[in-house]
């Protein structure tokens, strides 16, 4: 079975076909400046040449089209027709709290989507683009749409509910959703079987990369996620501030004098260890400019560190101790240095970290010492790959 899975954003699409008799990746891409001037999709076929193509996509029907297009090309593309793609699975950035599980896209669904906009302004309408366009380009074709706030909807109460007026709940649905969960559950399902697929353990999960979110996790559950509502709580991120006082807000705009949607702007992109540094937004930069003696580059990192390191401790002990805990994404499966200054303080955990066995970047990896009492993981994240796999199996059962 052939799977084009599609990742939408407003004015991009990532893509990836995965063959999944074997879950390989056939090809992949990325359409950029959708409805812009300069619009381009680069598409690598594996194991080929990388081509890219300027043409105008004034829209996303237009994208996939193209995406098509480079998918059937006689030279670089890797299937002969489109009907050989069997099905497609879509990211989907918010579910509310409607949506526990991966689904086949129908018109309730899409409906369903649609009335979770307000908790997704930016994401959700995009990712509904794409559902549309290849809705209209393969009427055909199933669709299916996994939520990164779906493995999130375990969590119970105490975990979710903000401390508001309880009203806010009843009629906003304001409350923790969590984010990056596809992430998250594949991660945690991968350590399980690791640690030789064990019942009831308990597993904090890491993902650090450009947004930062944890999880704790109990027998495969989610029982707690840092991100909330939106992805912007939680740990300070690339360009995110993370948790801080709510008071700030007001505090600040009257004196920058700049209205509330400026304000979500700053706490959103100009925030986070690119704020704190006033150099990057990428820890590579800022591993660099640390190098060379700057303090707000080292700072940043510093503060990055303590921050997901308080928060594992805060997970230990909301699920009473830990079995593993699990780093991913850019940061975590890339910088050994950063899990040791982790690792290193949660001494007082059980938690002890093998150097040697550290010393690795984006491989999957037992990281502790034999003797450590939690164990420690690198498990590089395959958020398509779930995708993929859900799509896979609700569309076998139709
Ligand atoms: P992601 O959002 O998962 O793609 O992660 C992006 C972040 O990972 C950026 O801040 C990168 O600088 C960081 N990253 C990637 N490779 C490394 C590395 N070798 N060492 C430190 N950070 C890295």
């Amino acid at each position: 079975m052939n799977i084009l899975v599609i990742n939408a954003g407003s004015s991009s699409l990532k893509y990836q076909l995965f063959n999944m008799d074997d879950e390989t990746v056939a090809a992949k891409g990325l359409c950029e400046r959708i409805g812009m001037e300069g619009s381009q999709l680069k598409h690598t076929p594996t194991g080929g040449e990388s081509v890219v193509y300027s043409e105008p996509m004034p829209d996303h029907v237009a994208a996939i089209k193209l995406v098509f297009k480079a998918l059937t090309d006689p030279v670089s593309g890797v299937v002969k027709s489109m009907d050989e793609i069997n099905a497609v699975g879509h990211r989907v950035l918010h579910g509310g709290d409607k949506f526990s599980a991966s689904v086949l896209v129908t018109a309730p669904v899409k409906a369903a989507i649609e009335e979770t906009i307000p908790l997704g302004p930016l994401h959700n309408p995009a990712n509904l683009m794409g559902i549309n366009a290849c809705e209209q380009v393969m009427p055909n074709t199933p669709q299916v749409a996994v939520f990164d706030t779906a493995f999130h909807q375990t969590m119970p109460e105490k975990a979710f509910l903000y401390a508001l007026p309880y009203k806010y709940y009843e009629e906003y649905k304001v409350r923790r959703y969590g984010f990056h969960g596809s992430s998250h559950r594949y991660i945690s399902a991968r350590a399980i079987e690791m640690l030789g697929g064990k019942k009831g353990l308990k597993i904090i999960t890491c993902h650090l990369g450009n947004g930062s979110s944890l999880a704790a996790i109990e027998d495969g559950k989610c029982v707690d996620t840092s991100m909330g509502l939106t992805p912007l709580e939680g740990l300070p991120m690339g360009t995110r501030s993370g948790s801080i006082d709510p008071a700030i807000l007001e505090f600040v705009m009257a004196r920058e004098k700049v209205d509330v949607t400026e304000m979500t702007n700053i706490l959103n992109k100009k925030s986070g260890v690119l704020g704190i540094s006033g150099i990057s937004s990428d820890f590579r930069d800022l591993g660099k400019a640390a190098a060379e003696g700057n303090h707000r580059a080292a700072l940043a990192i510093e503060i990055f560190t303590y921050n997901v390191t308080k928060l594992i401790g805060s997970y230990a002990a909301a699920m009473g101790g830990a079995d593993a805990i699990v780093f991913t994404a850019g940061v975590g499966e890339n910088d050994p240095e950063m899990r040791k200054n982790i690792v290193d303080k949660l001494g007082f955990m059980g938690a002890k970290i093998d150097a040697e066995k550290n010393n690795i970047r984006g491989k999957e990896a037992i990281v502790s010492t034999d003797d450590s009492k939690v164990k420690v993981l690198v498990i590089p994240t395959n958020e398509e790959l779930v995708i993929a796999r859900d799509t896979q199996e609700i569309v076998s059962a139709l």
